[in-house]
């Protein structure tokens, strides 16, 4: 997670009732968690994480050495923490202890914060290995549509891997971000086939999962002279906790947007617009914001 907000919607159209066999599966199969950085897995996850009843079936995999969050949005404004991969992996292995999964089902490949595009072939040889070893019942990946260019090669790359196994586990992906400003109602997974989306029900396990996001301090609070506000603020920590976790379900050898039954062009638009729009917009008004800071001091 580098930022983001979620959005505090209760239901997402009609999706599977959370007693489903999907559901069930989530909660009780040996799962394997792909997490591109420290703290997707318990931001998209870490409810239905809490509610497992065998947490040591539970294996998690973090695919980037988290070594770029936080970082200045403009690269002069200032320096980023040297120590970030050695805390955030510190943080990881704490808020995975909080939802009860052990320090030896974690796994850190410690690849490029930011650039899993340029390690393709060794995230699909690791994750080839990794799935080999383990043979998970369910492997968690984020959204194939996700606004991060980390989560999204993660995805793919998944996918990619889980197509060939001939003993290919269940795939589900996870939400870290679902906002997608251009669409009606603003929130991707209303356009997901209703029959693929599964709804937990993480109220049970909400504090659990607020006191590992907790444990991310790199990511909740003010680490760095040059922030204004943490990461993950107060308000998102809230509305991250409060509201329960879907799940998209599908098969690894469909295509992009065969979980999309309408409407396909207009979310792939919508898609484009917010993965390569943001950031320039971003930077533009941290530019902004920093020349009105510097005019202040003259
Ligand atoms: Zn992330």
């Amino acid at each position: 997670m580098s930022e983001g907000h979620t959005a505090g919607l209760s239901t997402v159209g009609n999706c599977t009732a959370p007693t489903s066999s999907l559901g069930t599966r989530l909660t009780s199969a040996r799962l394997l968690v792909l997490a591109p950085h420290m703290d997707d897995e318990t931001l998209g996850c870490g409810g239905t994480l809490g509610l497992h009843s065998d947490p040591s079936r539970v294996h998690c995999l973090f695919a980037t050495d988290g070594s770029r969050s936080p970082a200045p949005l403009l690269p002069w404004a200032g320096r980023i923490d040297p120590e970030l991969p050695t805390k955030r992996r510190t943080e990881a292995i704490a808020a995975l202890s909080e939802l009860g999964v052990n320090h030896d089902n974690l796994i850190f490949l410690d690849l490029p914060d930011g650039r899993l595009s340029r390690h393709q072939d060794t995230l699909t040889e690791n994750l080839s290995e990794t799935v080999r070893r383990l043979r998970p019942e369910v492997v968690l990946a984020p959204f194939r549509l996700d606004a991060h260019p980390d989560h999204v090669i993660l995805n793919r790359i998944a996918r990619k891997v889980l197509k060939t196994r001939p003993d290919q586990p269940a795939f589900a992906e996870y939400f870290v971000y679902h906002r997608m400003r251009l669409l009606p109602g603003g929130d991707i997974r209303r356009c997901l086939r209703p029959s693929s989306l599964v709804r937990i029900e993480t109220a049970a396990s909400a504090t659990v999962k607020m006191r590992a996001l907790m444990k991310y301090e790199t990511q909740v609070t003010i680490t760095q002279s040059w922030q204004d506000r943490p990461i993950l603020t107060p308000e998102s920590l809230r509305e991250r906790c409060g509201a329960p976790e879907y799940f998209m379900f599908s098969d690894p050898g469909e295509g992009l947007l065969e979980p999309f039954p309408r409407r396909r062009a207009r979310i792939l638009v919508a898609y484009l617009a917010q993965r390569f729009g943001k950031r320039p917009k971003d930077r533009l008004l941290a530019s902004l914001q920093w020349l009105g800071g510097r005019g202040r001091v003259r």
